[in-house]
């Protein structure tokens, strides 16, 4: 029989969706003193949230596209997100080969003077010239260039980052729980949920967010039954991960032919991102895989740069994902907006809104969520200003991970330096409670390999909702990039632990 569950409490706020969207906006209303109900389909970060860049960044080449707005706020973010979590937002140096043809050199110049000076930096350094001599990663014809900083981050990372800041100011986070529909009655938003299991159940809110990502459009149009006056452009970006192309810590922007550019990052120690492509896409969102042709195009353009030519085999792995952005534009995917815009509306009363998110990108999922709040502003009385800005994020009261590393080699004098090290940049302060109480590599549990050990598996479980060995090794971590037996391996004890769970008399 079906478990019918209802809970009593009516929410300030629910959220669908488990995106950087749906759990920014989350963890502002927590901050805020709003109850809060988010439920995600999958799991955190599931979606678009993971399959970015991985920048923090201004967009330089938004400025062509006049987004002025967009571009101050993304650029200012930059270093707000660097004081919120310093272990997973890095500063990033770029360099822009030049390529005349492309764009003249005082465009680039005009370009990186505005990208200096539009938004708010103080840590960042600046942009400056460069000239090559034929001995870099880059192929002899190049000879200038231009370098610049943003910054990389860890995408799902920040995703569960905020859903725990939620958490731990009262929000209830439900991943794997499916809003299956929901209606306005009486001035409230009833939600109808179904968890993963088949069980289900229904909350009560006094407003509705929609953070679907790319299938906002399907919640409000089947799952709401309501009409929208804006609606979505869904554009497919993709990216390899090869063997690291070169020696250094720069990444590269590199500029194509369709004016297009294409980064090539270092990633993970050992590899290059290289990415990304933009095609229209009118598939299901959760179905998205690269193409014979993007992977043409991004070989082709990095074998155009590089002197390290590429081929297909050097692709260990690839991955894409599927951008909302608001429908604006009928001209390339690539011109196409990447701001964002919120639809407001209420019942005939003025009461239960709604607020859709189109558009967005993880850098300014912060101001995105204190937008919605404003928005949401007239329904509740006395709601307290954003202060945001000088909160960290759960593990981010910390000034420098590296003195983290020291510090946690100090005192546990076993730990190896690699292990440390991946700890502090993924977890920063919140590393110490995966030490608590062990006094050397066995109390660490169980080594399934490249260094995860079973306590690092039981945090995920216990703090960041993980269940399955693709939660962990590609969503809380990136591990899976490294071995395919550690995949086995995890499997293998999750597996184990679940048996042993079931045999376990029901606790009272
Ligand atoms: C290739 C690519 C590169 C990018 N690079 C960058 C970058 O470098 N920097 C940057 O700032 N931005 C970048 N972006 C943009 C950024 O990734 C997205 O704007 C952002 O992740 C969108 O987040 P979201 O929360 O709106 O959507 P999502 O992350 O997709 O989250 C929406 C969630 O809603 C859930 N959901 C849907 N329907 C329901 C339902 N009925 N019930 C419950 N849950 C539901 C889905 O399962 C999904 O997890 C990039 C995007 C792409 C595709």
């Amino acid at each position: 029989m079906e478990n019918q569950a209802h809970i009593s409490e009516i929410y300030d706020l629910a959220v669908i969706g488990g995106g950087i969207n749906g759990t920014g906006i989350a963890a502002e209303a927590t901050s805020r003193g709003l109850s809060t109900y988010l439920c995600e389909r999958d799991d955190l970060a599931n979606h678009t949230s993971s399959a970015s860049s991985k920048l923090i960044h201004g967009g330089l080449r938004y400025l062509e596209h006049g987004e002025w707005r967009l571009v101050r706020e993304a650029l200012s973010e930059r270093e707000t997100l660097m004081r919120k979590a310093p272990h997973l937002v890095r500063s990033q140096r770029f360099i822009l080969p030049h390529r005349p043809h492309l764009r003249s050199a005082w465009l680039i110049r005009l370009g990186l003077f505005l990208y200096d000076h539009l938004g708010k930096r103080q840590r960042l350094a600046p942009s400056s010239h460069l000239r090559f001599d034929g001995q870099g990663p880059l192929q002899a014809d190049i000879t200038q260039g231009f370098e610049y900083s943003d910054c990389t981050v860890d995408d799902s990372r920040l995703v569960i980052l905020n859903a725990m800041a939620a958490r731990e100011q009262g929000a209830h986070i439900h991943p794997r729980t499916h809003c299956l529909s929901a209606h306005r009655s009486r001035g409230l938003w009833h939600l109808h949920l179904e968890r993963t299991d088949g069980s289900r159940y229904s909350v009560r809110a006094s407003a509705l967010v929609n953070a679907a990502g790319p299938w906002a459009m399907e919640v409000i149009t089947d799952r709401l039954g309501q009409d929208s006056r804006h609606s979505l452009r869904l554009v497919q970006g993709s990216h390899l991960i090869v063997p690291r192309l070169h020696e250094g810590q720069q990444a590269y922007i590199l500029q194509h032919e369709d004016r297009r550019i294409v980064f090539a990052i270092p990633y993970q120690g050992d590899f290059t991102l290289i990415g990304t492509t933009d095609r229209d896409y009118r598939q299901d969102p959760a179905d998205v895989h690269i193409s014979d042709d993007e992977i043409d195009y991004l070989l082709g353009i990095s074998n155009s740069y590089f002197k390290r030519q590429l081929q297909r085999e050097d692709i260990l792995h690839s991955f894409s994902g599927v951008r909302p952005l608001l429908a604006d534009d009928q001209g390339p995917a690539a011109n196409v907006t990447r701001d964002y815009h919120l639809q407001l509306d209420t019942d005939a009363q003025g009461h239960a809104p709604l607020l859709s998110v189109f558009g967005g990108k993880l850098t300014t999922y912060r101001m995105l969520a204190i937008n919605t709040l404003e928005s949401l502003r007239p329904w509740y009385t006395g709601l307290p200003e954003s202060d945001s800005a000088s909160t960290p994020l759960p593990g981010g009261d910390l000034s420098d991970p590296r003195a983290l590393v020291e510090e946690m080699l100090d005192r546990y004098a076993w730990l190896p330096r690699c292990l440390a090290t991946r700890w502090a940049w993924s977890y920063g302060s919140r590393a110490w409670r995966l030490l608590e109480g062990s006094h050397d590599l066995a109390g660490l549990g169980e080594h399934l390999g490249n260094g995860l050990y079973t306590r690092e598996v039981e945090y995920l479980i216990e703090q960041e909702w993980a269940m399955t060995a693709e939660d962990i090794l590609w969503r809380r971590s990136k591990l899976g990039l490294h071995s395919p037996a550690l995949q086995a391996n995890l499997h293998g004890y999750l597996r184990q632990r679940m048996d042993h769970r079931q045999l376990m008399p029901a606790s009272k």
